[in-house]
C-alpha cells in the first residue's frame, strides 16, 4: 500500500503547534515579527508574500511589509535592511528574491544579521549548518526533514540520494539527511549514470528543476520519494519533477504536487520565525 505524503495537513499540524507556542509567548509579553521585503511588482512574489502574510495571521505572528520599488538602489535596499537588523521588535526578516537585476543578491543576503536570517540563506547559516551547529536552515529541505519524521520514516541508516545541488534545496537537503544519520549520495546534471545512482535510494529527494523527469526507471522498488520541484505541464497543471502517475506503482510513499513539500516551506519559514525569538 503506497503512503501519500500529505504536505498540507502536516504543515497545518506544524502551524497549529506554532499558534499554541506564539499564544503562550504572548502570555509572557515577548511578540513575535516577521519582517518581509518585496522590490517590483513580480506577480509570483506577490503571491508567495501574500501566502506568508496569510500564514503569520493565523499563527498570530505580526507581519510588517516592505513594498519597494523596482527603481530602488541596492544601497537604498541595504540601508533598509540595516534598519530592520537594528529594530528590536523584529525577530525575523526576509527579502523576497529574485530583485531586480541591478540589485546583487549576495550582498542582500549578507547584510541580513544571521540572528534574524529565517530563510536559512546567510553564508554563517549555511556554514552553521554543514558543522553541525545551531542557526537557521533553509526552509525547503528542513521542510522535507519534518515530512519524513512526521510520516514516520526513518532516515537513519538509510540510502538517501538527493537529485540537485542548489545552494537554497540540494545542498542543505543533503546536510540535513547526513545530520539524521542518512548515508547520502548527491548527484547533479554531470553526476554518470544517474538512474543507477537514483536506483539506489531508499530516500530519493528530487530537487532538478524539470518536469516530471524522474520516471520509473530511475526508482528502486519501495523506495521512498521526495519531489521538490513545482512546475505548470503542457494542460497548466501543477505537476513536480516527478512523474507521478509512472512512479506511484513502484514506492512506498511519495509526496504528490501539489499538496507535498510546497506547503512545508511556508511552515518552516514560520517556524524559523518562532525559534528566532527564543
Ligand atoms: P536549480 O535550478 O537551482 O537547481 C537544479 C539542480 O538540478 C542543479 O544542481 C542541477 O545541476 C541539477 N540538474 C539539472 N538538470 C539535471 C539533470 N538532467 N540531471 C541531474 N541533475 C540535474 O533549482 P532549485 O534547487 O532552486 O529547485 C529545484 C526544483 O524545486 C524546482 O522545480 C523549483 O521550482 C522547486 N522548488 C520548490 C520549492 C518548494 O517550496 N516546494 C522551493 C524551492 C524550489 P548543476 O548544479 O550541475 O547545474
Amino acid at each position: 500500500m503506497v503512503k501519500i505524503i500529505d504536505g498540507k495537513q502536516i504543515s497545518k499540524e506544524i502551524k497549529d503547534e506554532l499558534k499554541a507556542e506564539v499564544a503562550a509567548l504572548k502570555t509572557q509579553g515577548k511578540n513575535v515579527a516577521l519582517a518581509v521585503i518585496q522590490v517590483g511588482e513580480d506577480p509570483a512574489s506577490s503571491v508567495y508574500v501574500n501566502n506568508k502574510k496569510k500564514a503569520c495571521e493565523y499563527i498570530g505572528i505580526e507581519s510588517l511589509a516592505f513594498h519597494l520599488p523596482e527603481t530602488i538602489t541596492e544601497e537604498e535596499l541595504l540601508q533598509k535592511i540595516e534598519e530592520l537588523n537594528q529594530d528590536e521588535k523584529v525577530n525575523g526578516i526576509l527579502v523576497q528574491l529574485p530583485l531586480p537585476k541591478h540589485i546583487d543578491e549576495d550582498k542582500v543576503i549578507k547584510t541580513i544579521v544571521p540572528e534574524k536570517d529565517v530563510d536559512g540563506f546567510h553564508p554563517q547559516s549555511v556554514g552553521a549548518l554543514s558543522i553541525g551547529q545551531k542557526g537557521f536552515v533553509s526552509c525547503t529541505p528542513a521542510g522535507v526533514i519534518q515530512l519524513l519524521k512526521r510520516s514516520g520514516i526513518e532516515i537513519a541508516g538509510k540510502e538517501c540520494v538527493v537529485i540537485g545541488r542548489s545552494n537554497i534545496v540540494g545542498k542543505p537537503m543533503a546536510l540535513l539527511l547526513l545530520r539524521e544519520n542518512g548515508t547520502v549520495t548527491i548527484a547533479h546534471s554531470k553526476t554518470k549514470d544517474l538512474k543507477e545512482i537514483a536506483k539506489r535510494a531508499d530516500i530519493l529527494v528530487v530537487a532538478v528543476g524539470k518536469p516530471k523527469m524522474i520516471d520509473s526507471s530511475y526508482i528502486k522498488e519501495g523506495a521512498v520519494v521526495i519531489d521538490v520541484g513545482i512546475h505548470r505541464d503542457e494542460n497548466n497543471k501543477l505537476c513536480g519533477d516527478v512523474d507521478y502517475d509512472d512512479v506511484v506503482e513502484h514506492v512506498s510513499a511519495i509526496t504528490p504536487v501539489p499538496g507535498g513539500v510546497g506547503p512545508m516551506t511556508i511552515a518552516m519559514l514560520m517556524h524559523n520565525c518562532v525559534s528566532s525569538i527564543k
